[in-house]
């Protein structure tokens, strides 16, 4: 199922993406009440069937503590940073998934226009990511058994400002943690309409332009290593959300480096899940919740 959040008369409210459109859910505002609640996923036929240009967009999720993230999960994506770390990283693989984290104050709908925070960071950078929500939490949970915690997958842009993450030591949290820095959606797609999360295409473009495009075939560390890894000693809580890394082709790492500018449009897209079409405004106060959209999908 593809599952979708919008506002309808004022309130949150959950829908099933359907061939017809959409279809809207009885009184269920957040996934996390379908993960515990599965007999909630029930649709409301006293209501009508939406069309998506309808729909004013929500985030798909709203964590309820901060999004789990993974650094340098593509090869490439190590590679093409080698050098241009400034201290800031290892220059040879680490054996272990690099894990940070984001605030939950930065999630962003997958059509919200994104803040550009210039008085805060003139190097605002793109991360189209693979981003896992776990249905079913726990501790030391092994690697085979890992893709049976997950309920389902969306699109994410780890959206980073470079100069903060270098600024405040060397912990990332804070040029990872602007508001409106990630954006989710623009629907989750649950875990049994993924055959495999080790073999899609992503890919990101700026302003039409394709910046990033690989498979997660190329991850270094699979979603269930990772899912792994995050639990040793720690537990996980059902509706934990985990971005997996992203490919290269990053602003930062161009010669010379690209960063986000007032204007741009940004498509963040998973294959089998959709893309996301987010612009970037110049202040916080001009971020906007006018986002209605013509497609589930880049096309
Ligand atoms: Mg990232």
């Amino acid at each position: 199922m593809k599952i979708i959040a919008f506002d309808y008369a004022g309130r949150r409210r959950l829908g099933l993406v359907q061939n017809e459109g959409i279809r809207i859910l009885k009184d269920v505002a957040d996934i996390e009440e379908l993960i515990h609640l599965p007999e909630r996923m029930q649709v409301d036929t006293s209501l009508p069937l939406l069309a998506v240009e309808q729909l004013l967009l929500l985030p798909v999720i709203r964590p309820r503590r901060n999004l789990f993230c993974v650094g340098w999960n593509y090869r490439k994506h190590f590679d093409e940073s080698i050098g241009k770390r400034e201290g800031q990283g290892p220059e040879a693989l680490p054996e272990v998934p690099t894990f940070f984290t984001k605030a939950t104050t930065t999630v962003a709908s997958a059509v919200d226009d994104l803040p550009l925070h210039p008085e805060l960071t003139s190097k605002l950078d793109w991360e189209v990511e693979l981003a896992v929500v776990l249905g079913r939490g726990g501790r030391d949970i092994p690697e085979d058994q890992a893709l049976a915690h997950v309920y389902g997958y969306t699109v994410a842009n780890d959206i980073s400002a470079r100069d903060l993450q270098r600024a405040h030591g060397a912990q990332w949290f804070k040029g990872k943690s602007l508001d409106g820095t990630c954006p989710l959606g623009p629907v989750l797609l649950t875990a049994d309409e993924i055959a495999d999360p080790q073999a899609l295409r992503i890919s990101c473009r700026v302003n039409g332009q394709t910046v990033q495009s690989d498979s997660t075939s190329n991850q270094i560390f699979p979603v269930a290593r990772l899912i792994s890894e995050l639990s040793r000693g720690m537990t996980l809580l059902a509706g934990d959300v985990i971005l997996t890394g992203t490919p290269d082709g990053i602003g930062a790492a161009r010669t010379p480096p690209v960063f986000l500018r007032e204007g741009d449009r940004i498509e963040s897209e998973v294959e089998g899940i959709g893309c996301m079409h987010n612009q970037v405004f110049g202040a916080l106060s001009a971020a906007t919740l006018s986002n209605r959209i013509a497609s589930l999908n880049c096309e």
